[in-house]
């Protein structure tokens, strides 16, 4: 038996509850983990609360992402006792994820645990920071360099907005960081942000073209602010663009394209290749600093699991939510 959060439907209604299960409740796939950590994302917010069309089928155990240990396999890339993580691939959405003490998975989406990292460790980077090294590795594949001047991360006291912000700060780049929360400053700062750019700024109505501040930019956003930095972006700089926290609409003009050679780069971390995956916890493990794991994260339990589903679709979280199975 084993406990899992559960999303039903009951009269058109979504309901949530913690059940516990037999294992054979599971779906039938190659690799059973028991899960160590799951964490709260966005996306599980939508799906939790039911404010986005996010799950499709019931019931359906929610968690976008995990960190556990193999029980038992019928793949011959994973055995009993490997440490795996889960990001991405519908998890969570249309197949059973993390937020249960089993889970049952396909090799194929699943990539071994760096051997530096916990489990622990692991979620506190999540699918947030796994996308925020998705963007990074975006603008370093456009060719931006440290040393081309400063890059701008928006939605930044958020879960992919402050792994941006620390692993551009590592890399040795200038980073400035947007919130709408400035009692979040100190934590952003010993991040390593070298300046707080407020968000109202940013939400004021951009003009097709506005003076030239920044390199490049991670956007996690979307709509009028990323319409301003795209307004924002120095001659041939980048921004890499993977969220809509602040709405799915982008009020921009083609100025910036055109007349300044601004690139736009889309960044999806759900269906992104094995290769890319595995490369990409393998620099996060090499680049986040042992600080990182201590602050900005919060450590909950299944039971807590809708209250800061709730809290993160209003903006009210600070970093990384944790849920310990
Ligand atoms: P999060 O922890 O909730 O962070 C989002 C941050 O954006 C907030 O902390 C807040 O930062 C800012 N924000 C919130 N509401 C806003 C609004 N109305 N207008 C402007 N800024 C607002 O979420 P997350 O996990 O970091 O995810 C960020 C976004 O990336 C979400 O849209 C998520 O769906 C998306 N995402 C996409 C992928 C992908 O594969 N493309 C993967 C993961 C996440 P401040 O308080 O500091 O301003």
């Amino acid at each position: 038996m084993f406990n899992a959060l559960v999303i039903d439907q009951e009269n058109d209604q979504q309901t949530v509850s913690i059940k516990n299960l037999e294992e054979s409740a599971l779906p039938q796939e190659e690799v059973l983990i028991d899960v160590d950590y799951s964490s709260i994302n966005y996306k599980d917010g939508l799906a939790i609360t039911g404010k986005g069309k996010i799950v499709r089928q019931f019931p359906l155990v929610p968690g976008i992402d995990l960190a556990g240990t193999v029980s038992d396999s019928k793949h011959p890339c994973y055995k009993t006792g490997d440490k795996v993580i889960l990001t991405g691939w519908g998890v969570g959405e249309n197949h059973w994820g993390g937020l249960a003490e089993k889970a049952s998975l396909k090799a194929e989406w699943l990539v071994p645990l760096p051997e530096s990292l916990t489990s622990k460790q692991a979620m506190i980077i999540g699918t947030a920071g796994f996308t925020a090294m998705l963007c990074v590795m975006a603008l370093e594949d456009y060719g931006l360099k440290p040393e081309d001047g400063e890059i701008l991360v928006t939605g930044a006291s958020g879960g992919v907005g402050s792994v941006a912000v620390t692993l551009l700060a590592n890399l040795g780049y200038k980073v400035a960081a947007v919130t709408g929360r400035p009692e979040n400053a100190d934590l952003l700062t010993s991040l390593g942000a070298s300046r707080i750019v407020s968000r109202s700024e940013l939400e004021e109505k951009a003009r097709p073209l506005d003076k030239q501040l920044w390199a490049g930019a991670v956007d996690t956003v979307g709509s009028k602010v990323l319409a301003k930095v795209l307004s924002q972006v120095n001659y041939n700089g980048a921004v890499a663009a993977c969220g809509l926290a602040g709405g799915f609409d982008l009020p921009t003009t083609v100025m910036p394209f055109i007349l300044r050679n601004v690139a736009l780069l889309g960044v999806d971390s759900v269906m992104c290749p094995y290769e890319k995956r595995k490369a990409a916890w393998h620099r996060l493990a090499e680049l986040l600093p042992d600080a990182f794991y201590e602050q900005a994260t919060t450590e909950i339990g299944l039971k807590e699991a809708p209250e800061y589903a709730e809290k993160i679709t209003l903006g009210q979280v600070t970093g990384r939510t944790l849920v310990k199975l």
